[in-house]
């Protein structure tokens, strides 16, 4: 397959090559960037072995091949080894680097690494992303952005091919804090949306045709509009995206809560309920199961 030039001449390198980072390393491979990846997962690496972007096996070699470089990690512990670690991103950096968190990370953490950074020739910003796997692969990610300006215009073309819609948020770390605080209101309205259709039930009306009065009024939310018809009342639960995924994010945004001192009392009873759910529903059921919860008990 012929490559479109990449106007930028940016060379991308994406570090983490999982159900995101894959699709996102895909994405830039199509729009013409030189794609290098990084991944120790042999899998991960087989399934990008035939598109024709090079898979290195160390972050030196990745580093030395990347203008951009994309992470998309599991948690912060693993992104600050790979960025600030022995042998990671910061220790071979000899030209300037835009280096792009999409990692769902805990902001402290972020802010740690972007002050580690500082007067080195990597301008990091972060950009944690939705839309699933699905959006990754197609190029069409919501991301929201924390990170000085002048360095987003020079992302600009990356951020073209990866995304359908972006936000800047603030400063770095704001991009992490913005994501936690969606997530935790789609938790919240998650067990709020399952608590009225259980009343719907118990009240002996049709919680699709509720539903519909629902939407059609200010009660509604993403979840009654794009959960509910997608994933909840066909019960296929198969939006890609894990409990164990949402887990992981609802616990930075209880960390996150606490660091703010704000009263949060609506917030910390549904973490409870998601964190209490942990015995009936499984990490790896999707994360709309929630809704669910309180019927099993
Ligand atoms: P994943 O587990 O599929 O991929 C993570 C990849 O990182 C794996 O391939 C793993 O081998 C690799 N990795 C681990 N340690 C590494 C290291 N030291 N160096 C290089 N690579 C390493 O996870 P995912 O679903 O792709 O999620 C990635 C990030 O995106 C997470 O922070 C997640 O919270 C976030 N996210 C995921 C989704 C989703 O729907 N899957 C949606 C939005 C955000």
């Amino acid at each position: 397959m012929t490559q479109a030039l990449n106007a930028a001449g940016q060379r991308a390198g994406v570090i983490g090559l999982g159900n995101m980072g894959g699709g996102m390393a895909l994405s830039l491979h199509r729009a013409g960037f030189a794609v290098t990846g990084f991944d120790p997962s042999p899998a991960a690496r087989e399934a990008l072995a035939a598109s024709g972007m090079a898979l290195v096996d160390s972050i030196a070699a990745l580093v030395a091949a990347s203008d951009v470089i994309v992470l998309s990690l599991p948690t912060s512990d693993i992104v600050e080894k790979v960025v600030l670690g022995e042998d990671g991103i910061l220790a071979h950096a000899r030209h300037p680097v835009i280096l792009l968190d999409t990692s769902t990370a805990d902001p402290t953490s972020t802010v740690r690494i972007a002050q580690a950074l500082a007067g080195s020739p990597i301008s990091f910003v972060d950009g944690p992303v939705s839309g699933g796997p699905k959006a990754a692969h197609s190029g069409n990610m919501t991301m929201l952005l924390g990170g000085d300006e002048a360095v987003l215009a020079r992302l600009a073309p990356a951020l073209d091919v990866m995304t359908g819609k972006r936000v800047r948020v603030g400063p770095v770390g704001a991009g992490h804090s913005a994501k936690l605080l969606n997530n935790l209101l789609c938790g919240v309205h998650l067990v709020a949306a399952g608590e009225a259709m259980r009343i719907a039930r118990g009240a002996g009306l049709d919680p699709e045709e509720i539903l519909k009065g629902i939407n059609a009024g200010s009660g509604r939310s993403g979840v009654t509009e794009v959960n509910y018809p997608t994933w909840i009342l066909n019960d296929a639960f198969n939006s890609g995206f894990t409990m164990k995924l949402m887990r992981k994010d609802l616990r930075l945004a209880a960390g996150l809560i606490e660091r703010a001192g704000a009263g949060a009392p609506l917030s910390a009873e549904a973490l409870r309920l998601w964190r209490e759910s942990a015995g009936d529903v499984a990490d790896s059921d999707d994360f709309n199961c929630i809704v669910n919860y309180e019927e099993k008990q």
